[in-house]
């Protein structure tokens, strides 16, 4: 499963970022494009999950032993790749009507060409983390100063983003990095863990940047989530496929009693970022 979504990502790296492939939704449930903010009625808040940052830690079993963040049948669901004009505000919208806060990796690009909708994304309550400035889609490729300003220029961006937006919007930028196509790189994790950042994989995927539809991607996350019985969720917020099956996928992990968590820092998480030596948050203009 590890090498399948590895080289699976992989090859989406390789098509390139503005590959927003789908394929039609088969037998769903498709709810209206960006039909706005839905008070979230009959769910409890989505219960949050603490990562401790300090000194670099690492979640997600697929890639980190003894990197378990959740508890049995608890599900974090991320979203990679955006902001993304077409789909981040449908994705939006149904996480609102099913009372769910998740996690949002951003690409500082993207976050660069639409701040609105960063700033959107921490309104409603979710947390941020960053995933590059222009998704290389593996900065082991880079020479290590320029993978160290890929990853700066992320949260740079994502930080300006959110300069505009109220203090505890602000605050939803986690000191939460993924890498692209999770290729991470042994020097990258300690200049991470000296800034205090953590590096958040994940349990499993559901196959979404692939063309398969969206009846397809629901099948292969279920199936995943159901062999482990936990865990963070990669999806992508730029996949029109992705948003066509996501009310379904909620609606059938629900059935099967999981329970959504939303992953957050350590209160002082931000704080420990900004002290570090050239920081990655809390002074983007820092960054060259
Ligand atoms: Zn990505």
């Amino acid at each position: 499963m590890r090498i399948k979504l590895l080289s699976g990502l992989l090859l989406a790296g390789a098509i390139g970022l503005a590959l927003h492939a789908h394929a039609e939704p088969a037998h769903m449930h498709v709810e209206p494009a960006h039909a706005g903010r839905a008070a979230c009625t009959g769910e409890a808040p989505t219960p949050t999950v603490v990562l401790a940052t300090r000194g670099g830690a690492r979640y997600g079993t697929m890639q980190y032993a003894g990197g378990e963040a959740l508890g049995p049948k608890e599900i974090a669901l991320t979203f990679d790749d955006g902001p993304d004009p077409k789909t981040t505000e449908r994705v939006l919208d149904i996480l609102d009507r099913h009372c769910i806060k998740a996690t949002f990796f951003m690409v500082g690009w993207y976050a660069k060409a639409r701040p609105d909708l960063v700033r959107e994304v921490a309104a409603r309550g979710h947390t941020i983390g960053t995933h590059s400035w222009l998704h290389p889609n593996n900065l082991r490729h880079l020479p290590l100063k320029d993978a160290k300003r890929e990853i700066a220029r992320g949260f740079a961006a994502v930080e300006e983003a959110l300069a505009a937006a109220p203090p505890e919007d602000q605050a939803r930028l986690a000191p939460f990095f993924r890498f692209p196509g999770l290729n991470d790189s042994a020097p990258l994790m300690k200049w991470l863990a000296a800034r205090n950042i953590a590096t958040v994989s994940c349990e499993f995927g559901a196959d979404d940047w692939l063309r398969i539809s969206a009846a397809e991607v629901k099948r292969r996350a279920l199936a995943n989530i159901d062999q482990l019985g936990r865990g963070i969720l990669i999806l992508h917020d730029t996949k029109p496929h992705t948003a066509d099956m996501l009310p379904d996928l909620i609606v059938a992990l629900r059935k099967r009693g999981y329970r959504f968590v939303q992953l957050v820092p350590e209160s002082d998480a931000r704080t420990l970022a900004a002290n570090a030596p050239d920081p990655l948050l809390g002074n983007p203009r820092t960054v060259q």
